[in-house]
């Protein structure tokens, strides 16, 4: 069989794109057998230059960077590229439309995870940029048409924070598990039949075990996506 070659778009932070890495790779390894594993080449940024630039509001300098990345994938031989943050899927369109090989956008493939087991309205966790803005919750509402639902603004600062200050850099704290089960059972107990852990750092922190209802992990979704389609 042939396999396609994944392109990965990293290091948003490294500690999601290893988990990235290594969940395509068993997925790989899961559906082919053997010593099979994943033909992929991953870019992968110094966060601290992204997160500067996030914060700063310098989107458009995010963008170069991140078509750059996109454009040297594809010469590198990728057949297709994965954004692997869900924050940096706010130029996802810029990136698509500057190579010419696809880009498998992670809430499209969220989205279709949550449809499939029939569910309509949904809690969303990630950055600021991902519960507040239109690339991200607009367009599981617009384009999928899901009841999006997320904490209230403190509470979204408290995941904002968690995100940037101690996941990125590897770090889990009891306190901050406490912390997002409190907000996922308010969301919970506001009509959420599902929650997106909508950040690729999220999984490190919390998994099925600390929610009554399912949980859509988009770091495990987005890898297992690209395994199907990079084995079509
Ligand atoms: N990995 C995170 C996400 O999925 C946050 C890091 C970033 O800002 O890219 O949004």
């Amino acid at each position: 069989m042939t396999m396609k070659t994944i392109g990965l778009i990293g290091g948003m932070s490294w500690e999601s794109s290893l988990e990235y890495y290594r969940i395509i790779n068993e997925t790989v390894k899961t559906r082919l057998g053997g010593l099979h594993s994943a033909k992929s080449l991953m870019f992968s940024f110094d966060f601290e230059e992204i997160e500067q630039l996030q914060h700063a509001g310098n989107w458009a300098e995010a963008t170069r960077m991140m078509i750059q990345a996109g454009r040297q994938l594809e010469r590198g031989g990728a057949d297709f590229v994965i954004i692997c943050t869900n924050t940096m899927h706010k130029m996802a369109d810029d990136v698509q439309a500057a190579i010419t090989i696809p880009l498998l956008h992670i809430a499209d493939a969220t989205a279709e995870a949550i449809r499939a087991q029939g569910l309509n309205k949904i809690g969303l966790l990630g950055t600021n940029f991902t519960m507040e803005e239109a690339f991200y919750k607009g367009r599981l509402t617009d384009k999928f048409g899901l009841d999006v639902l997320v904490p209230a603004r403190p509470e979204r600062q408290v995941v904002h924070d968690i995100i940037y200050d101690e996941l990125c850099l590897g770090v889990t704290k009891p306190d901050s598990r406490a912390q997002y089960r409190q907000i996922m059972a308010e969301m919970v107990a506001a009509g959420a039949e599902g929650i997106i852990l909508g950040c690729t750092e999220i999984g490190l922190l919390v998994n099925q075990e600390d929610s009554s209802v399912p949980l859509f992990d988009t770091t495990v979704i987005h890898a297992e996506t690209a395994v199907a389609y990079a084995l079509t």
